[in-house]
């Protein structure tokens, strides 16, 4: 069977991406735990995901900036959920495809997002996937983010195969996807409507209801 891994922002969350809102507010919990005292430019310095800008000011502040990051990605991932359980942000109405597709091959989770959020929303949706992976919480596991294929190729790796299709909302999940040497489905959501389809992109679909015919009869 054909193995399908699914990207999850745009994919399952409904939006792109983690609001930066978030990112602000899980910056400053980070500082309040380390005790900081950041000047206006130091905080909004910190609150953006430019390692070099981070790591400068950290050393300022005097706070050990690997410390700083995990803790302000904690901070993002609860932010995160807090976010889906009230509804705040919401998931698209088809994701039930792939509670069925997983009925019939094997199905994965594969995002540039927090690994800590990719198991709570693998937990929230109820999905029984067989591999979940989001991205580790230091600066080099935010650097490995698609179009590395990293942690596709990770998961093909914990699954023990080698093919199979990545279905993503954006392009870098089309380069990432045939990076792995996998097929790639480019999806279609508001938020992409008007973008040109990735030349690369194997298939197109209008909706994840689609998906089941990608990979064929049981
Ligand atoms: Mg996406």
């Amino acid at each position: 069977m054909t193995t399908v891994l699914f990207d999850m922002d745009g994919v399952i969350l409904e939006g792109p991406r983690t609001d930066p809102q978030v990112y602000a507010a899980a910056a400053d919990a980070a500082l309040a735990d380390l005790g900081a005292d950041p000047t206006p430019a130091q905080r909004r310095g910190v609150r953006t995901h430019d390692h070099e800008r981070i790591k400068t000011h950290c050393r300022e502040l005097g706070i050990d900036p690997d410390r700083f990051w995990k803790l302000k990605e904690t901070h993002a991932s609860k932010g995160t959920h807090d976010r889906l359980r009230s509804g705040e942000r919401g998931i698209y109405d088809d994701i039930d495809a792939i509670r069925d597709l997983g009925d019939r091959t094997a199905i994965g989770l594969v995002t540039n997002n927090r690994h800590e959020t990719a198991a709570f929303v693998a937990d929230y949706v109820g999905f029984d996937f067989d591999i979940v992976r989001g991205r580790d919480p230091t600066f080099e596991g935010y650097e490995r983010r698609k179009p590395d294929p990293y942690y596709i190729d990770d998961a093909l790796d914990a699954l023990g195969v080698t093919d199979g299709i990545y279905v993503g909302d954006s392009p870098t999940d089309v380069t990432a996807g045939r990076a792995a040497g996998l097929e790639t489905a480019f999806l279609r959501r508001p938020h992409n409507r008007d973008r040109e389809r990735p030349r690369n992109a194997t298939h197109e679909l209008a909706s994840l209801a689609d998906v089941s015919s990608l990979v064929g009869p049981e």
